[in-house]
């Protein structure tokens, strides 16, 4: 009973937050900076942050996530980090060579008001940046957004440095695939080339926080799209920014810039979401649809059939990031659950607009919150339960506490692995999806069956 002091009398709260439903903006930076090749992220702030999203990805990716800090100290504190940096930009190409280095900011250096493009040109200038090396930058104070619009920031810092229009077009599209896992990224990657279009994917964390065990140590390993296909963005037929929070600021920055179409998605997860993204890849690029791809959704649906009778009714509480729930709700609704609590930290009211949208046919009540925090959708599952509960690791003490079984789904997870080698989007990942689901409610049917009624087929 790790949270007994929950109570089920919910109180109007403005100025106090209890168990978080989000992290820092930094961190999403530089998981999004580790999606190019080679490039080292930078933290301009006090050891302590960098130390901190290292350790979040590093628990959550069981992989070691390498990034450079600022140091401040109390001198660049009061005075500013510019000397910091230079110093650091120094080191970190004389010492790892990176062929780019990603700065994202802190909530100090932010509220001093260090002007990082403005010191990068200092360092260039200064002779600190080699000939054919990069320095680019993201402002991410966190006392705004979530880790999901740090991703956001650091993903449209790639457009606005190194896209380009040449004039020449590529027959190329671009997929920004969003706040999601390697594996995801990987699979979005394996469906385009089923569909044949060539896809310039960015950011790309496959094969960077997911790369196989050789023995041998990588600083940057073979994953991650490079700069030089950065460039090209701007010469492609359009663009797809999948998940409209993360990837939205990025698509629409590209189009802005260098005139390349976008469409912003939603985030294919589900058959219908991931059925929008496979019209859209077909249409943009003026493509078919091979039978792989018909027969995974086949699979898919065949699943849904069978086991249609255990998900019926069912009522489930998620939490998580906008993106992943948008769609995650729309998936659980068109199989017939009843996502009754849906809450993200990250604030937008456009997300309770679209949950409610999704969930209007749902019998009874739906609580909505965008900014919310765990402690008040503990609360909303102590006053009306439900059958499942989704979200991050976090969420395994309220399932102790309340005893309701639990899939874990988001950002962070960090007691269990898998989530960086299995995806969850396309048609694919449904399939995954509906299996976590079906084992969480199957259990806990054989957990608590009477003897004359635990069944061996089900
Ligand atoms: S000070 Fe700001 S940037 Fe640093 S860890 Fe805390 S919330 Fe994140």
């Amino acid at each position: 009973m790790l949270l007994r002091h929950t109570t089920n009398k919910v109180a109007d709260r403005h100025s106090l937050t209890v168990n978080p439903a989000k992290t820092c903006q930094p961190i999403g930076a530089m998981y999004a900076a580790l999606g190019v090749h080679s490039c080292l992220p930078h933290s301009h702030g006090s050891q302590g942050c960098c130390a901190y999203h290292r350790s979040t990805l590093t628990r959550h990716y069981k992989e070691p996530v390498m990034a450079g800090t600022s140091s401040f100290t109390e001198g660049a504190s009061v005075f500013g980090g510019q000397a910091n940096l230079i110093q650091a930009i120094d080191n970190i190409f004389t010492i790892y060579n990176p062929q780019v280095i990603a700065v994202h900011t802190t909530c100090l250096s932010e509220t001093i008001g260090d002007d990082i493009s403005q010191i990068a040109a200092k360092a260039g200038e200064s002779g600190k940046i080699p000939e054919g090396k990069y320095v680019f930058h993201a402002g991410t104070p966190s006392y705004v957004g979530s880790h999901v619009t740090g991703f956001a920031s650091m993903t449209k810092a790639m457009v606005d440095y190194f896209a380009e229009k040449s004039g020449k077009k590529r027959r190329q599209i671009n997929i920004i695939p969003g706040y999601v896992e390697p594996s995801d990224m990987e699979e979005i990657k394996r469906i385009a080339k089923l569909m044949d279009v060539p896809a310039v994917v960015f950011p790309d964390t496959s094969n960077v926080l997911n790369g196989p065990q050789t023995g041998k140590y990588e600083m940057f390993p073979q994953g991650g799209v490079t700069i030089d296909q950065l460039k090209t963005t701007g010469d492609s037929m359009g663009t797809l920014g999948l998940g409209k929070l993360a990837s939205g600021p990025a698509a629409h920055a590209l189009d802005t810039k260098c005139k390349v179409p976008c469409r912003v998605l939603d985030l294919p997860i589900g058959i219908k979401a991931t059925d929008r993204f496979v019209d859209s890849l077909r249409s943009v690029a003026g493509v078919n649809v091979p039978d792989e791809i018909n027969i995974e959704r086949g699979r898919l649906l065949d699943i849904i059939t069978d086991m249609h009778q255990y998900f019926f009714g069912k009522k489930v509480a998620l939490i998580g990031d906008p993106d992943q729930l948008i769609s995650l709700t729309e998936f659980l609704v068109s199989i017939d659950m009843w996502p009754i609590h849906i809450l993200t930290g990250t604030p937008g009211k456009k997300f309770e607009k679209r949950i409610r949208e999704i969930t209007a046919e749902i019998p009874g009540p739906v609580n909505v919150k965008a900014g919310g925090d765990m402690f008040l959708w503990h609360q909303w599952i102590k006053n009306d339960p439900v059958d499942l509960m989704i979200g991050n690791t976090y969420v395994k003490y309220i399932s102790r506490d309340e005893d309701i079984p639990f899939v874990r789904f988001g950002f962070p997870i960090l007691d269990r692995v898998g989530h960086s080698y299995f995806p969850t989007v396309g048609y694919r990942g449904g399939i995954r999806l509906l299996e976590k689901i079906l084992d969480a409610i199957l259990d806990r049917q054989d957990r608590d069956a009477p003897e004359e009624s635990f069944e061996l087929v089900m």
